[in-house]
């Protein structure tokens, strides 16, 4: 059974370009209830455990210079569905390939600095959300 929860940060981009607002704003009237939020930075250190899954790519170390470059909101989401629809909420991860009106649609900068991150399976919205928040910094 699907679980009802995700986990979801708010990139640096979008932090620094002033969209926390405008994307929270989005993601509640989608119908995701926030169940645990806060504003917060990634050391070098930190961004590269939680994107450890992608030590192998091309990538890896400008998404960890990225993730690490300034604030980023994370927060616990609450939905029936909650990964597949918060999924579909954000769109592709290239923005140039994100459907009209989804997340990254309206708010992602490039591939890299796409403006959201959404968990990809119920196993890692409950290791991502673990790895921020403790059970009293959650509703
Ligand atoms: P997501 O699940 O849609 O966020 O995408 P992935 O799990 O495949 O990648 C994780 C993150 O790495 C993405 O959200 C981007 O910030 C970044 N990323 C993915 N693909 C690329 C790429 O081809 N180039 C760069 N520079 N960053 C990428
Ligand atoms: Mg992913």
């Amino acid at each position: 059974m699907a679980s009802n929860r995700t986990f979801t940060m708010i990139k640096p981009d979008a932090v620094a370009n002033g969209h926390i607002g405008a994307i929270l704003d989005k993601i509640t009237k989608s119908g995701f209830k926030i169940v645990a939020l806060k504003l917060t930075a990634l050391t070098k250190e930190k961004a590269g455990e939680f994107y450890a899954v992608h030590k192998e790519r091309g990538f890896y170390n400008d998404l960890v210079a990225f993730m690490s470059s300034g604030p980023i909101v994370a927060a616990i989401l609450e939905k029936d569905n909650a990964v597949e629809d918060f999924r579909k909420l954000i769109g592709a991860t290239d923005p140039t390939k994100a459907e009209v009106g989804t997340i990254r649609n309206l708010f992602a900068k490039s591939i890299e600095a796409n403006a959201v991150h959404g968990s990809d399976s119920d196993e890692n919205a409950e290791i991502e959300g673990n790895f921020y928040f403790s059970a009293f910094e959650r509703v």
